[in-house]
């Protein structure tokens, strides 16, 4: 098999979580809504036990955590929710330029309808200036409903400074979602000191099972109406509707405890390994240009351009490593990366861009393999 190198896309399930979930699929039955019966309150105790967990990690109330299938949905019930036909479509909506497509596609959707959507500038390294955020909320006569920028980018890595965005929007009466899901797990997480009302997160990016995730609701943002997605049985506190997955419920709560409790070892490391992956490929390789800030960044994120390569070519050549150019989920699109476009990299050197993803699995001598491996490749197509 190739070096896994493709941490931002997803990450291989823990051992420790798989044995967590193991008995809700082999053994244990239950409908944790048939709380009548024993089955359904062991079901019913083992989720709130999740809850607890993920609330543990990030910092938010247990009641303030709504499961959804990942990410993407807890993004799409953050935004639409907010604005849906019943709500206040003559308020405006700001999203950053280099958000995630899970938070930009539904943006653009709601942009018809909002009295105004704003697209916000990002600077070289992709990140978003509470300078800029200020402008844009004090243009124009509308008020601004939401404001959602992400906490770390996918593909770059570099982190916004989100408490201070948190910030700005409140002095406004703007409430503020963020897109976390590169984050949490990762790096320290705490919603309430942030001072975000909504957060965006995903097990399968740090040890959990894909198809899991949350958004997060601060106990102030309790009181604003969501519209939910899903209707039907009214799990989650009406928010999301369909019977709650135990099994993966499960897992993600496990994939929290033991990222609270290893989070902050794990991130030196694999910064280490990572800064190791630079240093090696821009000493044999001095002309790659390293995208992103190699200072406020996720500890597990490399993103390079190779000057004088067509990506496609680039990537179809490094069979023995499993790396991504710009996001996974977009890599049926070969265009170049609208985040790296936004940061002002000229669309050749876009085009020509590779994405490293560093994870717990991840040792010392793969990363060795990987520069020796990606350096020759290079080379042989440079030749
Ligand atoms: N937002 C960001 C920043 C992501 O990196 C991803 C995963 N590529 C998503 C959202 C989507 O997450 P999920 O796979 O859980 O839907």
């Amino acid at each position: 098999m190739p070096v896994y190198l493709d941490h931002q896309a997803t990450t291989p399930v823990d051992p420790r979580v798989l044995d967590a979930m193991r008995p809700w699929w082999a053994g244990e039955c239950g409908n944790a809504s048939a709380t009548h019966h024993e089955h359904g309150r062991r079901a019913a105790l083992a989720v709130e036990r999740a809850r607890e967990q993920v609330a543990e990690l990030t910092g938010c109330e247990p009641r303030g955590v709504c499961f959804t299938s990942g990410a993407t949905e807890a993004n799409n019930l953050v935004l639409k929710g907010l604005f849906d036909e019943a709500g206040d479509t003559r308020a405006g909506l700001i999203v950053s330029a280099a958000e995630h497509r899970a938070v930009l596609d539904p943006a653009k959707r709601l942009g018809r309808r909002v009295a105004r959507l704003t697209i916000l500038p990002v600077d070289g390294y992709g990140r978003v200036s509470p300078g800029g955020l200020t402008d844009a909320m004090s243009a124009g006569n509308d008020r601004v409903q939401l404001v959602s920028i992400l906490a770390a980018n996918n593909e770059v890595g570099t982190l916004n400074p989100i408490r201070e965005l948190a910030e700005l929007c409140h002095r406004s009466e703007t409430l503020f979602h963020t897109d976390a899901t590169q984050w949490i797990g990762r790096l320290p997480f705490d919603l309430r000191r942030l001072g975000c009302d909504y957060a965006s997160l995903s097990a399968h990016k740090f040890g959990g099972p894909q198809g899991i995730g949350a958004l997060l609701v601060s106990e102030s943002a309790r009181s604003h109406p969501l519209k939910p997605l899903l209707e039907g049985g009214g799990q989650e506190g009406r928010l999301r509707a369909g019977t709650t997955p135990v099994a993966l419920v499960v897992g993600l709560g496990a994939a929290c405890e033991i990222a609270s409790g290893e989070l902050a070892a794990e991130a030196l490391r694999v910064s280490q390994l990572r800064d190791r992956l630079w240093h090696g490929m821009y000493s044999a390789l001095p002309d790659i240009v390293r995208n992103g800030d190699p200072g406020q960044s996720l500890p597990n994120n490399l993103n390079i351009s190779v000057p004088g390569i067509d990506g496609d070519v680039l990537l179809n050549a490094l069979t023995e490593v499993s790396v991504s150019s710009g996001a996974a989920c977009s890599s049926t699109n070969r265009d170049p990366s609208h985040v790296l476009l936004a940061m002002g990299v000229p669309a050749p050197l876009a085009r020509a861009s590779l994405r490293f993803g560093l994870g717990r699995t991840t040792t010392p001598a793969d990363i060795e393999f990987a520069i020796e491996y990606v350096v020759r490749r290079i080379g042989e197509l440079r030749g």
